[in-house]
């Protein structure tokens, strides 16, 4: 196999990656705030996470991969506040939501989907040892402050220049723009408000809750470990909130947090980042109303690399529906067909090489996508000669479902028709063999069935033929 490169954020140049152990990627992904369901916006940036996944793995590594749910920060507290609820009634039904937008979107499941809220004697007990390091201070209004100035490496990740870092200026909200690179808030004194909605708790401070960018080192250091290989997110979380979350492990181990930083691009609407303040957010609620499905969703995001931006349309959309038809033709033509050509073996091997050359140089799905549109026009080509090779075929079966397995973008209906022909054949068998002991009562209960799921059979000499007939 070629090398594997990744761009890294840290040193903004791409380079060779593999697990520090050289098995298992420990790879922490920065998940959803939870008071509203996710847009289309974050779940490119979990798509692409995906997409990074399922390439690692096709590698070879093993991946234990992390994403947090932000079940508590300003947003979630001023919604419960407005409705008179607790954070835990803003966000549960939020992370169900979030949990079958995943699936709709074929996003593997990570291993790990801790919630803030469960780490919190890790987030107080990552303060202290701040505190015993001689960075982290308690302010006047009762917050306990991180002090860039007392860690050499703050603005390594997004290039601050000594002169923008400000000593003593403080800010307390979560999220805030690089020219205000000010002492950021660990851990905040509780409000009235943050008590009325549960949203508080005892510490050595006195009541009060974690700073966002706190409770992803936490997290990330209590399950994965103190150095990680990989951190991803979208670009806009470059700074502040990697870099706080930088200053915040570094300074408390003084090991490297993360080897490698993976920022993802935005999508776009009309040109403009598609975020819930602007108001030009889609929901997958709202692709899957207008009958989009998950796999046309996936090439519409594979077809552009993830550092570049991406411009949601209806026509683009449209695009990749009729791209994905043509994958699910193709896909049931290889199941379909009994044997094919040298050639068909030669192109399947073109693909393997083609597609691993290119999710190797910085995960350039756009190149491994095209190749394997290439792959299909020379496959359908091969097979329409008819040939008698059953091997080649069994390697194109499986060179595409290796890259399949990657971009999973064989439609739906192709994969209900998949396991409708397995469990049909299933039955067949079942029905031969009760014939065979003459159990005639068994053999049509099975055919009825079969009815049932509108699967039509017919007898014949040289077996049981059968269709869909609604
Ligand atoms: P949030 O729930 O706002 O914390 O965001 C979750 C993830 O979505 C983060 O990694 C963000 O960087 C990412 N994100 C937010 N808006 C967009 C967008 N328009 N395009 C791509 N990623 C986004
Ligand atoms: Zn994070």
């Amino acid at each position: 196999m070629p090398d594997f490169r990744l761009y890294n954020s840290l040193s903004r140049e791409i380079e060779p990656f593999a697990p520090a152990d050289g098995h298992t990627v420990k790879l922490y992904a920065c998940g959803p705030t939870v008071y509203n369901p996710a847009h289309l916006g974050n779940y490119r940036t979990f798509l692409f996470e995906d997409l990074l996944r399922r390439v690692l793995r096709m590698r070879g590594w093993a991946v234990e991969q992390v994403m947090n749910l932000t079940d508590v920060d300003d947003k979630i507290i001023k919604r419960a506040t407005e409705r008179g609820q607790t954070i835990r009634q803003v966000t549960d039904p939020v992370i169900g939501i979030f949990h079958d937008d995943r699936e709709f979107l074929r996003i593997q499941r990570a291993e790990h989907y801790p919630r803030a809220t469960d780490f919190i004697a890790q987030m107080i007990a990552l303060v202290r040892r701040l505190e015993e390091k001689g960075v982290a201070y308690k302010a006047e209004d009762g917050s306990v402050y991180f002090a860039i100035d007392k860690f050499p490496g703050y603005g390594k990740l997004s290039r601050l220049d000594t002169r923008e870092i400000k000593s003593g200026a403080r800010v307390a909200q979560d999220d805030y723009a690089k020219e205000n690179a000010q002492d950021f808030a660990l851990w905040k004194s509780a409000k009235p408000e943050d008590e009325a909605c549960e949203a508080a708790w005892d510490s050595p401070w006195g009541r009060g809750r974690p700073g966002w960018h706190l409770e992803c080192s936490a997290m990330a250091m209590a399950i994965l470990g103190e150095t990680i290989d990989l951190h991803a997110g979208g670009i806009d979380l470059q700074f502040p909130h990697h870099e706080d979350e930088i200053a915040q492990s570094e300074a408390a181990t003084g090991k490297p947090f993360s080897r490698f930083w993976c920022h993802g691009e935005f999508l776009l609407t009309d040109g403009a980042k598609m975020a819930k303040r602007v108001g030009n957010v889609s929901t997958v609620a709202d692709l899957r109303a207008n009958g989009v499905s998950a796999a046309a969703l996936r090439h519409f995001m594979f077809s552009t690399h993830y550092r570049k931006q991406l411009n949601l349309s209806g026509e683009a959309l449209e695009g990749s529906v009729e791209a994905v038809r043509r994958v699910g033709d193709f896909a049931e033509r290889l199941e379909r067909e009994r044997a094919g050509t040298p050639g068909l073996a030669e192109a399947a091997e073109t693909l393997l090489v083609e597609v691993a050359n290119a999710f190797g140089d910085d995960l350039n799905a756009p190149r491994a996508m095209g190749a394997l549109f290439e792959f299909i026009t020379a496959a359908n080509r091969e097979l329409d000669v008819r040939g008698k090779d059953a091997e080649a075929l069994a390697r194109a079966r499986e060179a595409f479902r290796q890259v399949n397995a990657v971009f999973d973008i064989v439609p739906d209906r192709v994969v209900e028709d998949a396991t409708l022909a397995a469990w049909v054949e299933q039955q067949l068998a079942e029905r031969a063999a009760a014939r065979q002991r003459r159990d005639f009562a068994t053999a049509d209960s099975v055919r009825k069935a079969l009815e049932e799921k509108g699967i039509a059979i017919e007898d014949s000499p040289t077996g049981t033929r059968w269709k869909k007939v609604h």
